[in-house]
């Protein structure tokens, strides 16, 4: 039974298919037919909704904080020397500059080729589009007295300004609206906010409030795992004492393992609600006008994993086969829950009971990489946002034009706003108003996306953890004599 879990998730994730499938068309029948959806299809969701999103992701929640405060703990004290750390450290690091950056190029390059925004059915949205915009600059001129347009035929500063709130105010309706709201929270942040206030603030605050937050402060609680480990490991051979520290959170880190095991065993069943859930609600009709920009994503992500493979083979030396083996299950679970830190203990579990990565290497690498290596979400606020300039770009409001100068914008901005995107679902999305910010394009154009968003969060996650396994193999690798395990 043990041997077979991955197989039983797979066949979780198959059922939860079949079922969201019958739940969506039976509501889409009552629909067509103008009458209420049976009342037991309210019931069925919510217990999918009990026992996936609430209970299993609940206590996959649950234990995140403490794992990544003991796991860095236990790894940095577990090291030979504090030597180790610093080069554990820098190639960990390098690493992940390294993917981040192929990974928005091949992004880059997928979205400028295919241009999935320049097919009819983009060009369709940017019509109806144009057509609303002149009737914008009438609606203006008549409640304002005013031209919208410039002597040049350029919107004047007062129209965009009042577009703008017509927009806030159609944005804020209709069951989009809490999302289009998270997306007006982040307006206006620049880079310099963005580096201030989600990475070096969170990273000097209290470590109480940081585990006790929701979602947690990781960057927080890494940086405070850290310092308390390399303290104990120089404070140790003067106050023997600090050896109950190190002792506590090793034994704390083994706990939490043993939690994580537990929750494995029930993943197929939790899973497959999930996945009910999420298909019951979308539906496969999303697909109609962003089918292409689905498949420009997809497409990226699927080369950006084949050369992940690739660094795993040639400088892991592990296999494509051993790689997949070792890691279908935290692979299958970031998948379903479109969360890295939701994923982050059975990711641990994965690396170092299956892929034999020493535990030293990967309850440093993890944790840090579940927290800021994210290649998946990287590449897709790139597409995303040369997608909408595709589309809307040369409108009244967009005057953006795709020069070399927008594409390296695009690409240092969605860099950042990975780094700075929390590890749960949607994060991306909410990020990448810093990448349309740089570019001004307004942010009452991304909600066009939102339908797929949640379709394409399960690529891009699964690829993040993805990229931190395939970090935790390489650095384990380079550094395998050293650690002298
Ligand atoms: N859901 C992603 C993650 O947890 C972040 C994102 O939304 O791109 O890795």
């Amino acid at each position: 039974m043990k041997g077979k879990l991955h197989n039983l998730i797979f066949l979780g994730m198959a059922l939860g298919v079949v079922v969201g499938l019958g739940l969506w068309w039976l509501k889409k029948q009552a629909v067509e037919a103008a009458v209420p959806e049976p009342a037991w299809i309210g019931t069925a969701m919510w217990w999918l909704d009990l026992f996936g999103p609430t209970i299993f992701m609940g206590a996959l929640k649950m234990i995140i904080a403490p794992l990544i405060l003991a796991s860095i703990v236990a790894g940095v004290t577990s090291l030979p020397n504090l030597s180790e750390l610093g080069a554990i450290g820098w190639k960990t690091m390098l690493y992940y500059v390294a993917t981040t950056t192929i990974a928005v190029i091949i992004g880059l390059v997928f979205v400028l080729t295919i241009k999935p925004g320049k097919t009819d059915a983009a060009q369709g949205v940017r019509n109806k589009r144009v057509a609303e915009l002149v009737q914008y600059r009438d609606q203006f001129h008549a409640q304002t007295d005013q031209d919208a347009l410039d002597a040049d035929g350029n919107a004047r500063p007062d129209f965009l300004a009042w577009i703008s709130v017509q927009e806030g105010e159609s944005g804020a309706r209709g069951q989009d609206a809490a999302k289009f709201h998270k997306l007006t929270g982040a307006k206006g942040r620049t880079a310099g906010d963005i580096f201030k206030d989600d990475i070096v603030r969170p990273l000097l605050t209290n470590p109480f409030a940081s585990v006790s937050a929701t979602p947690p402060n990781s960057l927080g609680i890494i940086f405070f795992a850290l310092l308390l480990g390399i303290a104990c490991t120089i404070t140790v051979a003067r106050v023997p004492a600090a050896g109950n520290v190190i002792a506590f959170f090793q034994g704390l880190n083994a706990v939490i393992m043993q939690v994580t095991h537990w929750l494995m065993s029930v993943a197929p069943f939790a899973i497959g609600c999930i996945m009910a859930k999420m298909v019951a609600q979308n539906g496969p009709g999303i697909f109609e006008t962003l089918g292409w920009y689905c498949a420009t994503v997809i497409g990226a992500i699927l080369v950006h994993v084949a050369v992940l493979v690739t660094i795993c083979a040639t400088i892991g030396k592990v296999g494509p086969i051993r790689l997949w083996k070792g890691i279908r299950e935290a692979w299958m679970i970031a998948f379903t829950t479109r969360s890295s830190a939701a994923t982050l203990p059975v990711t641990i579990a994965n690396v170092t009971e299956k892929l034999k990565v020493s535990p030293k290497v990967a309850n440093f690498s993890l944790p840090l990489g579940a927290t800021m290596n994210m290649d998946g979400t990287a590449l897709y606020e790139g597409v995303a946002i040369i997608f909408l300039i595709q589309i809307y770009g040369g409108l009244d409001d967009v005057t953006i034009a795709m020069t070399a100068m927008t594409t390296v914008l695009i690409f240092i901005t969605a860099v950042l706003a990975s780094v700075g995107a929390a590890a749960v679902p949607d994060a991306g999305l909410v990020t990448m108003v810093l990448v349309a910010s740089a570019v001004h394009l307004p942010i009452y154009y991304i909600p066009l996306i939102f339908a797929v968003d949640a379709f394409l969060d399960m690529f891009r996650t699964s690829t993040n953890v993805l990229g931190d396994t395939v970090g935790a193999v390489v650095v384990n690798r380079l550094e395998r004599r050293r650690l002298g395990d």
